[in-house]
């Protein structure tokens, strides 16, 4: 049990639940991280309730591989990211949560993935992905390689793209425009084309936004964190 605590400035997710653990989290305000504000992973659960869940850098709840927690009437707003993402396989029970003015939308959903939703308020969000993507810019310009927005995946086969690697939709209509590519689904990625790891020169991007020595994959944030629950 995790309850009225105060977990903020994290360089890297305020709580980390993964591996079959369920704990139940409380009253607990978990903002201003530099990475997500808590992150569900490998078939974790929980009970999330009552929580404040603001100003975090990446997504405020990340649900991923196979986890299904239970979030009841908790508040995700002011995120830089996404409110509540879910992805791989994951599912989630949502009841009477207040999700709002989050950058990259309220409620991100992979493809395949069907929360089960009770009474939830989703208001006031922002579509930064769609409209950096609709204005035909990369990916990339508003991720970088720091965050990993939820948008359409595409592989490019003549490039041969690994399955690591992820190319976003105007670069599969320009930098790899006649190229034999594959949709793969809805997910979160960065777009490997615009952080310039392929071999092919991206078209969209101009000069590198920021140094790309340090490369993160479109996989899951590290494990380096300050308060895991197992
Ligand atoms: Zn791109
Ligand atoms: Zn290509
Ligand atoms: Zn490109």
């Amino acid at each position: 049990m995790i309850e009225s605590n105060e977990i903020f400035d994290n360089a890297m997710a305020g709580i980390w639940i993964k591996t079959d653990s369920n704990p139940v989290l409380r009253h607990n305000k978990i903002h201003d991280g530099r990475d997500g504000g808590i992150c569900i992973f490998s078939s974790g659960k929980g009970l999330l309730e009552n929580n404040e869940i603001f100003r975090n850098a990446q997504a405020g709840v990340l649900i991923s591989t196979q986890s299904h927690p239970i979030l009841r009437r908790n508040r995700i707003f002011d995120g830089l990211a996404a409110g509540v993402e879910i992805t791989n396989n994951a599912c989630a029970t949502l009841e009477e949560n207040k999700i709002f003015n989050n950058k990259f939308g309220g409620l991100c959903l992979a493809t395949g993935v069907e929360p089960i939703m009770k009474d939830n308020i989703i208001f006031g969000n922002h579509n930064m992905v769609d409209r950096a993507v609709s204005s035909g810019q990369c990916l990339y310009k508003i991720s970088s390689y720091t965050s990993f927005p939820m948008h359409k995946f595409f592989r490019c086969r003549t490039c041969n793209t690994s399955e690591r690697n992820a190319i976003c939709v105007n670069c599969i209509n320009t930098c790899h425009a006649g190229h034999d590519v594959e949709f793969i689904r809805h997910d979160r990625f960065f777009c490997d084309c615009g952080a310039g790891t392929l071999s092919k020169h991206c078209q969209l991007q101009g000069e590198p936004t920021q140094d790309t020595d340090t490369l993160y994959d479109s996989a899951p944030p590290m494990e380096s964190h300050t308060l895991r629950v197992n």
